[in-house]
């Protein structure tokens, strides 16, 4: 068992390959089956993509139901609490599946497991785990599922930093369509609340070079879109001084590509030229999620965001300067600690002052190594729950108005699939990632459908095919 050891031999493409290759030859044939539970943000969804496709290399089966799986693997989120209560609770459950099936490989990674003590503390208050590890290991899990289906105890591997190798991962993509591309990792810039930068490291960008290639091989396959992902993409440095706004017109030339998306900017690192990028490039799609957390400056200046509420309010600005519409959503905390009612006044000032297209809103959550968790005025749930609840009240009434203004319009929107919740319908979105729900008969993923919008709520819109 090591943990926090960084065993550089294991980053060497030659053994990843012929780890698949071994496992390869034991499990063809065999039918084996996975089931990969994902908590968490988009690098998350997306680390499951490349999971699943190291597991389908190996000749495993993808299974929706756990009960018939061989292998479970949970990769978890540490964000918040919630999400940690859930992973615990889940993997509970699985005990009696493991008596009754001795040969079930459980096995748990993501973000939690690099929060110091908690593999240890998974391993030994669930014995039935068998396989442990990190986020900087995950290139390294046909070797570590090896060894854990040749070892009768635990194998538990969570290095403390790694060089993330992007290219070597086959990748089990959800969509035929849309592409997560990871252009940084990690973030340098602490926010007092947040636990990423310590489990996730520091900020390492790609290679430009790197990257587009990616972006012209996934065009080749037929994808349409690119959603770049990095947790502050508007601090992406290339070589040679290049930055985000250089690769957002590098990637716009890239024939196929017809959509690019990014997440998540940082308000302090929102330059002017990346805000000119959206005229400058017609693939960049009419959309920026720029988290704002609160709308006091006071709160601003205890969670170390680095902006004013002034200077927040000067990019919206600019932005609602730009020659065509740009839809903005958000993030919101509620009830950081010493947030007064005053100060959440002003979060809900902002709100009606801004009036974003949606906001991402959450309950704070104490944070364990976090300077904000060791601040003696922690908020009582109960405040925090009725501000989170007019926070959403107050939010779903202004994205509601604002997608009045799209009834009888006709938008573009691109087919993403039949609808999950109505399978007479498709769905699809908008370049302002408005999810559209429309009727229509047999649409491929990746068409441009031109929708009539007849009916605009809170959270979707609804229409007719033209
Ligand atoms: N890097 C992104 C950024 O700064 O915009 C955000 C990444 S974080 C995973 C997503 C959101 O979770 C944050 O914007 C914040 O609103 C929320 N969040 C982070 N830590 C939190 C905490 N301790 N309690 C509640 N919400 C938190
Ligand atoms: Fe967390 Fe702040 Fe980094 Fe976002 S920018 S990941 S909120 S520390």
């Amino acid at each position: 068992m090591t943990v926090g050891e960084h065993r550089t031999n294991l980053n060497n493409t030659d053994d990843y390959l012929l780890n698949i290759e071994k496992l390869a030859e034991r499990i063809t044939g065999c039918d084996y089956k996975y089931h990969i539970i994902t908590y968490g943000c988009q690098m998350n969804v997306y680390d499951s993509e490349k999971l699943a496709g190291m597991l389908e290399n190996m000749g495993y089966f993808q299974t929706e139901d756990k009960n018939e799986a061989d292998i479970i693997l949970f990769n978890t989120c540490c964000v918040r609490d919630h999400a940690e209560q859930r992973v615990y609770g889940n993997i509970g459950m699985l005990k009696k599946q493991k008596i009754k099936n001795p040969n079930l490989l459980i096995g748990v990674c993501g973000c939690m497991m690099q929060q110091k003590g908690v593999a240890e503390g998974i391993v030994k208050k669930f014995p039935f785990v068998d396989l442990v590890f990190g986020t900087h290991n995950l290139h390294e899990f046909p070797k570590l599922l090896l060894e854990a289906l040749d070892t009768a105890h635990a194998i538990v591997e969570v290095s403390e930093h790694g060089d993330q190798k992007e290219n070597i991962t086959p990748i089990k993509r959800s969509s035929r369509i849309s592409s997560w591309v990871t252009i940084m990792y990690g973030c340098d810039n602490f926010c007092s609340y947040c636990i990423v930068p310590y489990v996730r490291g520091r900020e390492q960008s790609r290679n430009q070079a790197e990257i587009l290639l990616e972006i012209e091989n996934l065009a080749k396959e037929g994808f349409r879109e690119v959603f770049l992902l990095g947790q502050n993409v508007n601090s992406y440095k290339g070589q040679d001084d290049y930055l985000f706004h250089d690769l957002l017109e590098d990637i716009n030339k890239v024939e196929g590509i017809e959509r690019i998306r990014f997440i998540s900017s940082h308000p302090k690192d929102l330059s002017p030229k990346l805000i000119e990028a959206f005229e400058s490039c017609d693939k960049l799609c009419e959309h920026i999620h720029l988290p704002i957390q609160s709308g006091s400056d006071l709160v601003l200046e205890k969670m170390n965001r680095k902006y004013t509420r002034e200077d927040y309010l000067k990019l919206i600005h600019r932005i609602r300067n730009l020659s065509k519409p740009i839809a903005v959503t958000t993030d919101i905390i509620a009830g950081f600690p010493g947030e007064t009612e005053r100060d959440f006044e002003d979060t809900l000032s902002l709100l009606e002052e801004v009036r974003f297209d949606a906001a991402f809103t959450f309950m704070y959550s104490p944070r364990k190594g976090t300077p904000a968790a060791e601040l003696a005025d922690q908020t009582e749930h109960y405040v925090k729950k009725k501000r989170l609840d007019l926070l959403n009240k107050t939010q779903a009434e202004i994205s509601k108005n604002i997608n009045q203004k799209y009834k009888d319009m006709v938008l573009e929107v691109m087919v993403e699939g039949v609808s999950k919740n109505n399978a007479d319908m498709f769905s699809g979105r908008t370049r302002t990632n408005k999810l559209v729900n429309f009727k229509a008969e047999n649409l491929l993923p990746g068409y441009m459908a031109d929708v009539r919008i007849t009916t605009a709520k809170a959270w979707t819109l609804e229409g007719v095919l033209v």
